[in-house]
């Protein structure tokens, strides 16, 4: 809850109640929280779960990041959903299926415990009001789950995570990562004309493909949101001046990693302001693709910036945790596709 909602459900003034607030959200002993189930760390990566109940868990990331100006930080990666519904071929998380949403305080624990896991980690102070120096910066949501398709609990976690009273992150330090949901984009581009600071919010899209054919194949929602449409979404979206969009792009071998790719990638992307991060494919548990070579991925890339465009290459982390991009799922709890058990509802396979 945002302060303003916690003095709402008590019949109360905020200001009377603000300094409960503070102190809920930033003591860290403060409040019970959905137990971590598995916490596993690799070279400096760290991968928890909390359980959620009826067996089902959230997994994060920890994610240390080095600036090129040498300072360094931690970003959060959180889930949003148990599974996902959307069934990109590529992922680990797509082959679970939609297990369920999660809700407003499961999304924002994962903030909260990751702190507690940082300060258990390092001696980092563990005293009240030291939010801002757990070391992590940015929180992404990228981890399990397709954000839009949680979209009330994604925009109420925001603004909790956001509230100034309790941990403050600010919008820019948040990103929101889409499978390419024009809907969802729409619905948040209306919460930025009412409230303009949302603007700040930082959007990434997964392309993964450079055209309509090959996404098709690759990422099902691609049928009802194809890439022209995407990009006049994209264009519609009244993004803050500065900003940039980010638009994640998998590699996988002799798919969508060649030169012809490279200049499509580039066409598609010139109206937009953006920064394209090629993200080397991180094998799931029976890899069903093959991961470009470096050769290629730097083809691509170099390619990509003759047209001019921003482009970065991702540094894989976390792959022996299965804690990388694409790897987060539980393979126990994959469950038959189109069905939904916990809700006894068949699953639409063709969102949008
Ligand atoms: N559902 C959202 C956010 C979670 S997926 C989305 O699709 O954007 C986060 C990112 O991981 C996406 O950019 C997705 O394309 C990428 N990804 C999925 N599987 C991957 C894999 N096996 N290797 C590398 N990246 C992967
Ligand atoms: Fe879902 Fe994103 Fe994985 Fe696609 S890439 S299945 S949208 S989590």
């Amino acid at each position: 809850m945002t302060l303003a909602e916690y003095a709402a459900a008590r019949s109360t003034h905020p200001q009377a109640l603000r300094s409960e607030y503070v102190q809920l959200f930033r003591d860290s002993t403060a409040a019970p929280l959905a137990p971590v189930t598995r916490c596993e760390e690799h070279e400096g990566v760290v991968k928890f779960c909390l359980d959620v109940g009826s067996g089902l868990e959230t997994e994060s990331v920890i994610i240390p990041m080095d600036s090129y100006r040498g300072s360094k930080w931690h970003t959060l990666c959180v889930s949003t959903q148990v599974g996902c519904r959307m069934g990109c071929t590529f992922c680990e998380t797509g082959r679970m299926g939609l297990m369920r949403n999660l809700t407003i305080e499961e999304i924002v624990t994962q903030r909260i415990v990751a702190r507690r896991l940082r300060h258990q980690r390092t001696s980092l102070p563990t005293r009240p009001y030291s939010y801002f120096r757990d070391g992590i910066r940015n929180v992404v949501f990228m981890g399990m789950g397709e954000p839009f398709d949680n979209f009330d609990n994604l925009v109420g976690a925001i603004r909790v995570l956001n509230e100034p009273n309790g941990l403050a992150i600010p919008l820019t330090q948040m990103t929101v990562s889409t499978v390419g949901r024009i809907d969802g984009l729409q619905q948040l581009a209306d919460i930025v004309r009412r409230e303009p600071s949302w603007a700040n919010l930082r959007i990434a899209l997964s392309l993964n493909a450079s055209n309509d054919a090959v996404r098709t194949q690759i990422m099902p929602i691609n049928k009802s949101a194809p890439l022209a449409e995407l990009q006049r979404a994209l264009l519609d979206y009244p993004l803050a001046r500065r900003g940039l969009y980010l638009i994640e792009y998998v590699m996988l071998a002799g798919v969508n990693d060649s030169v012809e790719d490279a200049d499509a990638v580039a066409d598609w992307c010139r109206p937009l302001r953006c920064v394209v991060n090629l993200i080397p494919y991180n094998p799931q548990r029976d890899a069903a693709y093959a991961t470009s070579d470096d050769a290629t991925v730097f083809r691509f890339l170099r390619r990509l910036r003759s047209h001019g465009i921003f482009v970065k290459r991702r540094v894989t982390q976390g792959r022996n945790l299965m804690g990388a991009c694409g790897q987060l799922g539980n393979p126990e709890l994959r469950r038959p596709r189109r069905t939904n058990r916990a809700a006894g509802e068949p699953v639409d396979s063709n969102p949008a």
